[in-house]
């Protein structure tokens, strides 16, 4: 592909996307819940980090809501050298077609090279919305980003078709490049409270009416942590035989106060929900402990558990690739090792 302008674009003639060189800056969309800024978004800002020093840019700060000024200074500590606001009573509620179409009004005025966005449920809605509404290229799902040093494309890095190949994909002759990472991808970045930058607050004149409504908002329960906030991991595979095997993990895992996970198998046999599997195609989790039951440890599983601190895989093949990456590895069937330990966990409580 050439990396030459095209001057006669006709899909969106009323934004010049196409003189690469007027982008600059690298946008981390700032996600807002109860909390603040959820902590996926934040680790967006260490890919960020990492492309703005090589384009010797600056880290910009997205946050589009109602409220959410607040939150500024902490994009701030963690990395954003400056943050846009756009704070108003109209973007109370989310909706993916108008926080698209503000952040998008902003992308015009400001002309990011680029728009980091985290995979989280409302990301992997929100991205394509962004990328549509510019008429600009997404790569979901990236597992890192670097820059073309001769063209200074960003390079958005992801494995297409079962982790066997890395894929470096680029739009040279569109901006902004938009890229998405899934939650624990990447570090958060460590909090520095002394970090200044610039607070922009924006205004914008026209929001368009929510096309739904919200009716009720549910809590999960608490013993229902979600696996990417997990600290420890009981998960299981296929070599679990059936959803009875699956019964016994969660035996285990309330002893230990621990949430259960499942291979992509696993969740395809429907023993256990998409929303627990890990891998490629699930999730990324980062527990200090990933016990694996019954899991061979293919890579695209695999990928899912590179942040967690200790691995322990039982496994009744002792050829297993698992035990290879495993810190801990017990060669035997789950069936006799999984009730003695709850039955260890029983005694040592009493
Ligand atoms: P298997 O590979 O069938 O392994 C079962 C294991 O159980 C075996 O090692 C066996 O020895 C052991 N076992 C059997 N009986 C017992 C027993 N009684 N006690 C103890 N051990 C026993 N996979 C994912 O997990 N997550 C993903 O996100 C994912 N994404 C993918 C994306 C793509 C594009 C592709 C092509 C594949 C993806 N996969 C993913 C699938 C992946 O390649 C593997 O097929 C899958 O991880 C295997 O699941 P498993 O380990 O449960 O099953």
């Amino acid at each position: 592909m050439s990396s030459e302008p095209k001057k006669d674009c006709n899909i969106c003639p009323e934004w010049d996307c196409q003189n690469v060189n007027d982008f600059k800056n690298v946008w981390v969309v700032g996600e807002v819940d109860e909390n603040g800024i959820s902590e996926p978004s934040l680790q967006m800002l260490t890919p960020a980090n990492k492309i703005a020093s090589k384009l010797n840019t600056k880290i910009v700060g997205l946050l589009v809501g109602y409220n959410v000024k607040k939150y500024a200074k902490e994009f701030i500590e963690y990395g954003a050298d400056e943050v846009i606001v756009l704070d108003d009573e109209r973007l109370s509620m989310y909706s993916p077609h108008i926080y698209a179409r503000t952040i998008a009004e902003l992308a015009k005025k400001y002309k990011p090279a680029v728009i980091f966005i985290s995979a989280t449920m409302k990301g992997r809605e929100l991205g394509p919305y962004v990328a549509n509404t510019l008429r600009a290229g997404i790569t979901a799902d990236c597992t890192d980003f670097d820059v073309d040093e001769k063209t200074k494309d960003v390079l958005l890095i992801r494995p297409p078709f079962g982790a066997v190949l890395l894929a470096y994909i680029k739009t040279p002759t569109r901006r902004p490049q938009i890229g998405t990472a899934r939650p624990n991808v990447f570090k958060l970045p460590p909090r520095d409270p002394n970090r200044n930058g610039e607070i922009i607050e924006e205004k914008i004149d026209y929001i368009p009416k929510p096309k739904a409504r919200l009716v009720s908002r549910k809590l999960l329960p608490i013993n229902e942590v979600p696996i990417e906030k997990a600290d420890l991991i009981v998960s299981g595979g296929k070599g679990l035989g059936n959803v009875e095997g699956f019964k016994l993990l969660e035996e285990l895992a309330s002893k230990m106060n621990a949430a259960v996970a499942g291979s992509r198998k696993a969740v395809d046999m429907g023993w256990i929900p998409h929303e627990k599997q890990v891998g490629q195609t699930g999730k990324s989790v980062k527990p200090i402990l990933y016990l694996a039951v019954g899991i061979s440890g293919a890579a695209q599983h695999m990928f899912g558990i590179r942040e967690a601190e200790v691995v322990v895989a039982i496994n009744n093949d002792p050829n297993a690739p698992i035990f290879s990456q495993a810190d801990y590895g017990i060669v035997a069937d789950y069936k006799q090792v999984i009730p003695a330990l709850i039955k260890e966990i029983e005694s040592l409580k009493k």
